[in-house]
């Protein structure tokens, strides 16, 4: 059957990829059209951060500017998609399947790590979306497992998108003063490299074990938030078909820099 969907883990950078003439900005734009039309969008954003799991239920979700200190322009983008709340429901029976614990919120909107990477992928906010929270203090495996639970959404025409950032250190994006082509720091390439080597090579041990295998790992992640969404989309992939331990295959579709320190890497797991 070719109605499986792959899942993905977007490097949603600075909300400023929208208007930044860069390499993440070409490469999100042109993102949809190699991938199958989804009818409905589950994303699971860093910025979404809960006790326990918990989807949202709204029917039509608000554009939600959770940044401060940027542009006037970025504070009157609207991403107007009609919510998914069916498609809420059936992620919250999953993980409750699974054994989670699961909240429902009525009325959350899209952070912007949902609707950043949306507006320009789907620029015509036509395609209903909802957002599943991250719980950080929960560690990489939680976050596999419910990737896991989910699997069942990809055969449903669900694009489940991760969106997160490779590689976090904030204070170097900072000490750039926010200059787009600032050279990249040594430690943040290597992270960045050892994180799509391992991927790539199927090593979801390796991976889950990052923070004491990685080079530079807390370095480039002083918290986890934004890898955490990564680990969603990997379990995602790896247990579609049902096999016991089945690794799911990774493949980085695009690797570049933004501000140096942070590397805006997609991949696509099926
Ligand atoms: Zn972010």
């Amino acid at each position: 059957m070719n109605g499986r969907f792959p899942t993905l883990f977007i490097s949603h950078g600075s909300p400023t990829v929208l208007f930044d003439d860069d390499a993440a900005h070409g490469f999100l734009s042109g993102l949809a059209a190699a991938l199958p039309k989804p009818k409905e969008i589950l994303v699971i954003s860093a910025h979404w951060e809960t006790l326990k799991a918990t989807v949202s239920l709204a029917a039509k979700p608000e554009t939600i500017h959770d940044f401060g200190g940027f542009a006037r322009a970025l504070y009157e983008v609207q991403y107007p998609a009609p919510g998914a709340p069916a498609l809420g429901e059936r992620a919250a029976r999953l993980l409750e399947g699974a054994g989670f614990d699961v909240a429902r919120d009525p009325n959350r909107g899209l952070d912007h790590g949902a609707w950043v990477p949306l507006k320009l992928m789907y620029p015509g906010a036509a395609i209903p979306v909802t957002q599943l929270s991250i719980q950080t203090r929960l560690g990489p495996l939680h976050h596999l497992k419910v990737g896991q639970a989910l699997a069942p959404l990809r055969d449903q025409g669900v694009l489940i998108v991760a969106s997160g950032a490779a590689t976090h250190n904030l204070q170097a994006v900072f000490d750039t003063r926010f200059r787009l082509d600032a050279p990249t720091p040594d430690w943040v390439a290597a992270f960045a490299a050892w994180l799509a080597e391992t991927l790539e090579r199927g090593d979801v041990d390796d991976a889950l074990n990052y923070r004491a295998r990685a080079p530079y790992a807390q370095k480039n992640h002083p918290s986890e938030d934004h890898i955490l969404p990564l680990f969603v989309a990997l379990g995602a992939a790896g247990s579609a078909s049902g096999e016991a331990g089945q690794a799911a295959t990774a493949r980085r579709i695009h690797a570049s820099f933004s501000f140096g320190a942070l590397a805006m890497d997609v991949y696509r797991f099926a």
